[in-house]
């Protein structure tokens, strides 16, 4: 550190290698987001497979890893998504030791409000179901929330009437989660092919063999797809379907000031949620767009809208300016739950239909569809979460859960 800060930082090396793509490898990944590069990290550190290429058309985690608002919990209610999530959430908590990279955990708390007496009642029955399944969560009162957070705005057009905490969820940062996945996976000798996208996929005899990119072709042992907002995109070139719906879901940051909201708070029924950063900003996020788009910016009226319900919460936030807008495309499944593990073509895999809420899966995401692609079975955590869930109809309803958009 003294070193580098001698050489007025000039010196650091490169934190992953920039690699040539070679014939061929044992597992192609394709998409380096979170998902993408925890899958490589896992694989090469957990089943010793270090033949792996993560194919990115742009940067690496210029996906939705670096677009999101950073939260993570695991505040869910069925017992499957709760033990998934949670299995992250304590990868969270150890990871940046695991690969000696500050991803800032702030473990502040994520606080859901209830608007009615009805809804109260459902998030009682939500928190009691999230403590069945061995996750932290409590009841919270109006004044308890006044407590917690002093600029709140209990009595605004749908007053507050309570809420639940899930204590240990909060933010990490994005950007790092990233670096540091691809960092630990580039350091277990896998590659990493930037502005390389994938523009076909190969298959014999019903059996993936290769992809087609803008650098060529690659033969692969295995295959699989993390490419978060585009999984019909490359479901399609492999010759099946997934029953996503692609839109655009934005985000937006205030100008920094001093620290005034140490908890997440989100609101279901007025559909916003903010938090603040490190750097002082309130990141602010709401739904998606209520139409389809491969078009990566959010629409003027839901900008107007969510930024409408976060000053209703917090007025004094009205006298900040906003800095930044953007936004990403989410694949939201009928269920909301993500889809993971093997597809028709036999070994390919797929991770995706993370919809608003894969940032805070990335860890456990990797871990489990490492297992999957070097077993060539589903992790248990994660079986569930097949595509023959919709033939069979073994839906795992999360629209409560993850229907806020984060
Ligand atoms: C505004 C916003 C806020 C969000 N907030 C939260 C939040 O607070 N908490 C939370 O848990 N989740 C949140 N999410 C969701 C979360 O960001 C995603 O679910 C998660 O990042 C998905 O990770 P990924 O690695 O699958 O996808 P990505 O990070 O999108 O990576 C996929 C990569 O695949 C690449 N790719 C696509 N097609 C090809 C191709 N043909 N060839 C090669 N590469 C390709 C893309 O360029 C991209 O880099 C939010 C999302 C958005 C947009």
């Amino acid at each position: 550190m003294l070193k580098h800060a001698l050489g007025r930082s000039q010196k650091w090396p490169p934190a992953w290698r920039d690699a040539m793509p070679a014939k061929h490898y044992d597992v192609v990944i394709v998409g380096a987001g979170g998902h993408g590069l925890a899958t490589a990290y896992y694989l090469a550190k957990n089943h010793g497979i270090k033949n792996i290429a993560v194919l990115e058309k742009g940067y690496l985690g210029g996906g939705n890893t670096g677009r999101n608002t950073q939260v993570i919990r695991s505040n869910y209610f069925w017992p499957q998504s709760s033990a998934f999530f949670d299995r992250s959430l304590q990868l969270y908590e150890g990871l940046s030791k695991e690969l000696n990279f500050n991803v800032m955990l702030s473990q502040r708390g994520i606080l859901t409000l209830a608007h009615s007496h009805h809804e109260l009642e459902g998030i009682r029955r939500w928190a009691n179901a999230i403590r069945l399944n061995n996750i932290d969560s409590e009841i919270m009162t109006p004044e308890q929330i006044r407590e917690l957070m002093p600029l709140i705005n209990l009595d605004c057009r749908f007053p507050i009437r309570g809420g639940f905490i899930q204590r240990r969820g909060g933010i990490a940062r994005h950007d790092a989660v990233a670096w540091a996945y691809a960092r630990a996976a580039s350091q277990h000798g896998v590659d990493i092919i930037q502005q390389c996208e994938v523009t076909g996929i190969d298959a014999r005899a019903g059996r993936a063999t290769g992809v087609q990119t803008s650098k060529g072709a690659i033969s692969a042992d295995k295959i699989s797809i993390a490419v978060a907002g585009h999984t019909g995109v490359l479901a399609k070139m492999a010759g099946f379907r997934v029953p996503v719906t692609s839109m655009a879901l934005q985000a937006m940051v205030s100008e920094p000031v001093k620290p005034c909201l140490d908890t997440v708070v989100l609101s279901p029924v007025i559909h916003a949620y903010v938090s603040q950063s490190d750097r002082g900003e309130l990141v602010i996020g709401g739904g998606a767009d209520i139409y389809n788009s491969y078009a990566q910016r959010g629409g003027i009226p839901l900008l107007e809208e969510t930024v409408a319900s976060v000053l209703e919460l917090f007025p004094a936030f009205s006298r900040l300016r906003l800095m930044r807008q953007w936004a990403g495309i989410v694949d939201v499944t009928p269920d909301t739950t993500p889809i993971m593990g093997k597809t028709p073509v036999e070994k390919l895999y797929i991770s995706g239909g993370w919809g608003t809420g894969g940032y805070k899966a990335i860890p456990a995401g990797g871990e489990t569809m490492a297992y999957t692609i070097a077993e060539d079975r589903p992790h248990p955590l994660i079986e569930g979460f097949g595509l023959d869930r919709f033939q069979s109809g073994a839906l795992i309803d999360e629209g409560a859960a993850s229907g806020v958009a984060h």
